[in-house]
């Protein structure tokens, strides 16, 4: 194997997602030398819901990285749920609202606002293994390893290396620090189509016992489809994702009609298992701060990971800042302190949620809860929605 010689920096970013995309503008803006590294090459595709809620899209915009998304993006009024023949819309409030497109291009632009604020973008390089040193501090991590397309080998050396490299991180998973859960293991299955009928200016979640459905109008008139649903992984239904969400779609009542001309434009992927904890007693080492998907993710169905994402990039932005200045004593607990009082409270809602989807029981209980009280329905909407910190 061939091998460029080391390169330095003050910061790698590895991950150019939105995580990675809002550490790198940070970092970059504060006149740091920071390399942002990512295996794909951008413009590439990812599977999601493709919606920003109100939340994620008033980080973006206090940041100065909306602007793109802005002009592009499809206004998103509200969230509809549907149970078993009952649906509830809940209006964002206040004037707030979210934003869709698919990620392919909200990554890029995010990619562009840290190539603007000075990052150096090097995509088509994949991060192998983090670089460790003994130190008198214990083992810190030094950089990242890695290889381009044609599998030259360098070395990448930062005092701070931040991992952004989503659900399946290499760097989270090789320290330790990231590990799936046993339960529950879902998968999912998206694409875009064109000639869906019945869209609105709101993104649609159809919760039905074992699995669920988002909807997601996009420009110029198509539409996100994604069904999840629980897989150990090893079912031959996975292997053909094209008939498995077309007959999701097409065996719900509720959907089949607007489904009969639906086009998907590009096979859908699959990703999964989609859980990823934190391993609890794990101590993240110095030269090292984890964000976005890379810190853990709980489900797709709340449409929030995203809030989490640009805001967890923003905080180990702020970490490495003061790791650079101040050295590394007490970065890692204050970090923890951050997050747990802004993140914590969702993590739970979440958990909550994603526990209600999982069994029969809960999709019932929340489906005649949604007959008498569809009030309380919109407010958790709403809740999971973010707008409590748009407003703000
Ligand atoms: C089915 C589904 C639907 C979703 N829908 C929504 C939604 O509608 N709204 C919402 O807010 N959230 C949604 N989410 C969650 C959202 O997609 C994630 O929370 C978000 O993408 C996390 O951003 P990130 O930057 O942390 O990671 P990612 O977006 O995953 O970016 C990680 C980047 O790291 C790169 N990378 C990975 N490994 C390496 C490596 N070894 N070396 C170099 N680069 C690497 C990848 O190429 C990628 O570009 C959904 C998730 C799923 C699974």
């Amino acid at each position: 194997m061939s091998e460029h010689g080391p390169s330095t920096f003050d910061v790698v970013v590895v991950g150019a997602g939105p995580s990675g995309a809002v550490a790198a503008t940070v970092l970059a803006r504060a006149g740091l030398r920071v390399c942002l590294v990512d295996r794909a090459r951008f413009p590439r595709p990812k599977l999601c819901g493709d919606t920003l809620n109100p939340g994620a899209l008033a980080v973006l915009r206090r940041l100065g990285m909306a602007s793109d998304i802005d002009a592009t993006s499809l206004v998103l009024e509200g969230m509809r749920v549907t149970g078993d023949g009952v649906t509830v819309e809940a209006r964002y409030p206040d004037g707030l609202h979210g934003a869709s497109l698919p990620r392919e291009q909200m990554d890029h632009a995010l990619v562009r606002a840290a190539v603007a604020a000075g990052a150096e973008l090097r995509d088509g390089v994949t991060a192998r293994a983090p670089i460790l040193r003994e130190t008198l501090r214990g083992r810190t991590v030094a950089g990242v390893s890695c290889t381009d397309e044609s599998g030259t080998r360098s070395d990448l050396l930062a005092p701070v290396t931040i991992a952004a490299d989503g659900r399946r991180s290499t760097l989270a998973f090789a320290l330790g620090l990231a590990r799936h859960p046993v339960s529950p293991r879902r998968w999912a299955i998206g694409t875009c189509a064109s000639d869906v009928h019945g869209l609105s200016a709101y993104g649609e979640m159809h919760i039905r016992s074992g699995y669920y459905i988002g909807i997601a109008p996009l420009p110029n008139g198509l539409a996100n489809l994604c069904v999840v649903r629980p897989s150990t992984g090893g079912d031959a239904a996975l292997q053909r994702p094209q008939h498995l969400l077309a007959d999701a779609l097409a065996s719900e009542p509720m959907l089949r009609e607007r489904m009969a001309d639906a086009r998907f434009l590009a096979p859908p992927m699959v990703l999964g298992p989609l859980a990823v904890d934190q391993v609890a007693d794990a101590a993240v080492p110095d030269g090292l701060l984890v964000a976005g998907d890379a810190a853990g993710f709980i489900d797709p169905m709340t449409g929030d990971g995203l809030r989490f994402a640009v805001r967890g990039g923003e905080l180990a932005a702020l970490s490495a800042l003061r790791a650079l200045e101040q050295g590394w004593t007490g970065v890692h607990a204050s970090l923890d302190a951050v997050r747990r009082q802004e993140f914590q409270g969702k993590w739970r809602f979440n958990r909550i949620l994603r526990g209600l989807v999982g069994s029969t029981a809960g999709v019932r209980g929340a489906t005649l809860g949604s007959r008498v009280a569809p009030g309380i329905v919109r407010a958790l909407i709403r809740h999971a929605s973010d707008c409590h910190l748009a407003a703000h």
